[in-house]
Protein backbone atom coordinates (compact mmCIF):
# COMPACT_ATOMS: atom_id res chain seq x y z
CA UNK A 1 0.00 0.00 0.00
CA UNK A 2 0.94 3.27 -0.75
CA UNK A 3 0.54 6.69 0.73
CA UNK A 4 0.23 9.44 -2.00
CA UNK A 5 1.98 12.53 0.15
CA UNK A 6 3.93 14.28 -1.84
CA UNK A 7 2.14 16.56 -4.65
CA UNK A 8 4.63 18.54 -5.49
CA UNK A 9 4.14 21.95 -8.21
CA UNK A 10 5.24 22.03 -11.56
CA UNK A 11 8.05 24.36 -10.38
CA UNK A 12 9.15 22.20 -8.36
CA UNK A 13 9.43 19.06 -10.82
CA UNK A 14 11.07 21.62 -12.92
CA UNK A 15 13.82 22.33 -10.24
CA UNK A 16 13.66 18.70 -9.49
CA UNK A 17 14.55 17.81 -12.79
CA UNK A 18 17.49 20.02 -13.56
CA UNK A 19 19.21 18.63 -10.38
CA UNK A 20 18.71 15.16 -11.79
CA UNK A 21 20.14 16.65 -15.29
CA UNK A 22 23.08 17.89 -13.11
CA UNK A 23 23.65 14.66 -10.90
CA UNK A 24 23.61 12.30 -14.31
CA UNK A 25 26.49 14.92 -16.29
CA UNK A 26 28.28 14.71 -12.81
CA UNK A 27 28.10 11.18 -12.13
CA UNK A 28 29.14 9.97 -16.27
CA UNK A 29 26.16 8.03 -16.29
CA UNK A 30 23.13 8.31 -19.23
CA UNK A 31 20.00 9.50 -18.44
CA UNK A 32 18.16 6.60 -20.84
CA UNK A 33 14.71 6.15 -21.45
CA UNK A 34 14.61 3.22 -19.49
CA UNK A 35 16.26 5.29 -16.44
CA UNK A 36 13.51 8.04 -17.12
CA UNK A 37 11.04 5.83 -17.48
CA UNK A 38 11.40 4.57 -14.11
CA UNK A 39 11.64 8.05 -12.86
CA UNK A 40 8.90 9.13 -13.86
CA UNK A 41 7.06 5.82 -12.27
CA UNK A 42 8.01 6.41 -9.22
CA UNK A 43 7.11 10.10 -9.44
CA UNK A 44 3.45 8.99 -10.73
CA UNK A 45 3.42 6.43 -7.88
CA UNK A 46 4.41 8.83 -5.15
CA UNK A 47 4.90 7.66 -1.96
CA UNK A 48 8.06 5.03 -0.99
CA UNK A 49 7.33 2.64 -3.07
CA UNK A 50 8.94 -0.84 -3.38
CA UNK A 51 10.86 -2.18 -6.48
CA UNK A 52 7.92 -3.94 -7.78
CA UNK A 53 5.50 -0.98 -6.94
CA UNK A 54 8.00 0.60 -9.23
CA UNK A 55 7.95 -2.07 -12.01
CA UNK A 56 4.39 -2.10 -12.52
CA UNK A 57 3.94 1.50 -13.02
CA UNK A 58 6.74 1.33 -15.66
CA UNK A 59 4.59 -1.62 -17.22
CA UNK A 60 2.05 0.35 -17.81
CA UNK A 61 3.20 2.03 -20.28
CA UNK A 62 6.01 -0.23 -21.50
CA UNK A 63 4.30 -3.58 -21.26
CA UNK A 64 8.22 -5.25 -22.25
CA UNK A 65 9.88 -4.34 -19.49
CA UNK A 66 11.79 -6.79 -17.27
CA UNK A 67 12.01 -6.14 -13.81
CA UNK A 68 15.67 -6.79 -14.34
CA UNK A 69 16.20 -3.61 -16.20
CA UNK A 70 14.17 -1.93 -13.31
CA UNK A 71 16.45 -3.15 -10.58
CA UNK A 72 19.31 -2.24 -12.52
CA UNK A 73 17.77 1.57 -13.15
CA UNK A 74 16.72 2.03 -9.54
CA UNK A 75 20.37 0.69 -8.29
CA UNK A 76 22.03 3.30 -10.88
CA UNK A 77 19.73 6.48 -9.68
CA UNK A 78 20.52 5.04 -5.86
CA UNK A 79 24.45 5.40 -6.60
CA UNK A 80 24.22 8.37 -8.53
CA UNK A 81 21.78 10.06 -5.39
CA UNK A 82 18.96 11.09 -7.65
CA UNK A 83 16.70 8.86 -5.03
CA UNK A 84 16.97 7.05 -1.90
CA UNK A 85 16.68 3.86 -0.35
CA UNK A 86 15.32 2.87 2.83
CA UNK A 87 15.61 -0.75 4.21
CA UNK A 88 13.50 -2.54 6.62
CA UNK A 89 13.27 -5.80 7.96
CA UNK A 90 10.72 -7.85 7.00
CA UNK A 91 9.89 -5.97 3.85
CA UNK A 92 11.07 -5.32 0.18
CA UNK A 93 13.57 -1.83 -0.23
CA UNK A 94 11.63 1.30 -0.64
CA UNK A 95 12.54 3.75 -2.69
CA UNK A 96 11.89 7.29 -2.39
CA UNK A 97 12.39 10.45 -4.55
CA UNK A 98 13.28 12.76 -1.11
CA UNK A 99 16.81 12.48 -0.69
CA UNK A 100 17.43 15.62 1.60
CA UNK A 101 17.81 13.48 5.66
CA UNK A 102 14.53 12.77 6.78
CA UNK A 103 12.91 10.14 8.79
CA UNK A 104 10.03 7.60 7.20
CA UNK A 105 8.03 4.96 9.60
CA UNK A 106 6.81 1.77 8.52
CA UNK A 107 3.88 0.23 9.67
CA UNK A 108 4.94 -3.25 10.78
CA UNK A 109 0.76 -4.04 10.86
CA UNK A 110 -0.01 -2.81 7.28
CA UNK A 111 3.59 -2.14 5.58
CA UNK A 112 2.79 1.21 4.92
CA UNK A 113 5.38 3.96 4.84
CA UNK A 114 5.12 7.68 5.62
CA UNK A 115 7.51 10.72 6.30
CA UNK A 116 7.98 11.83 9.95
CA UNK A 117 7.16 14.86 10.22
CA UNK A 118 8.15 18.14 12.42
CA UNK A 119 11.65 15.58 13.61
CA UNK A 120 14.86 16.87 12.53
CA UNK A 121 17.65 14.40 11.46
CA UNK A 122 20.26 16.79 12.43
CA UNK A 123 23.56 15.83 11.46
CA UNK A 124 24.24 12.25 12.47
CA UNK A 125 27.01 11.62 9.74
CA UNK A 126 29.35 14.50 10.91
CA UNK A 127 28.86 13.74 14.40
CA UNK A 128 29.72 10.15 14.08
CA UNK A 129 32.50 10.95 12.25
CA UNK A 130 33.74 13.53 14.97
CA UNK A 131 33.17 10.63 18.03
CA UNK A 132 35.07 7.81 15.74
CA UNK A 133 37.89 6.96 13.30
CA UNK A 134 35.11 6.31 10.62
CA UNK A 135 34.73 7.78 7.67
CA UNK A 136 30.89 7.54 7.73
CA UNK A 137 29.55 6.73 4.05
CA UNK A 138 25.80 6.41 5.04
CA UNK A 139 24.07 6.83 8.47
CA UNK A 140 19.90 5.49 8.17
CA UNK A 141 17.58 5.27 11.08
CA UNK A 142 14.90 2.66 10.68
CA UNK A 143 12.27 3.77 12.45
CA UNK A 144 8.60 0.91 12.89
CA UNK A 145 5.58 1.49 14.22
CA UNK A 146 1.65 0.79 13.92
CA UNK A 147 -0.24 3.29 11.83
CA UNK A 148 -3.19 4.63 13.58
CA UNK A 149 -5.80 2.20 11.70
CA UNK A 150 -3.75 -0.69 12.80
CA UNK A 151 -3.98 0.32 16.26
CA UNK A 152 -7.81 0.08 15.79
CA UNK A 153 -7.89 -3.66 14.72
ZN1 LIG B 1 -0.81 0.04 9.39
Amino acid sequence: MIEQSSNFGSVMIEALEGDIRGKFRRSGYTLTSQRKAVLDALEEVGGHPSAEDVYIAVKRKNPRVALGTVYQALSVLEEIGVISCKRWSESPARYDLNTAPHLDIRCTGCGRVSEVPGVEVGNLETEIQQNTTYKVRSARLVIEGLCPRCQRV
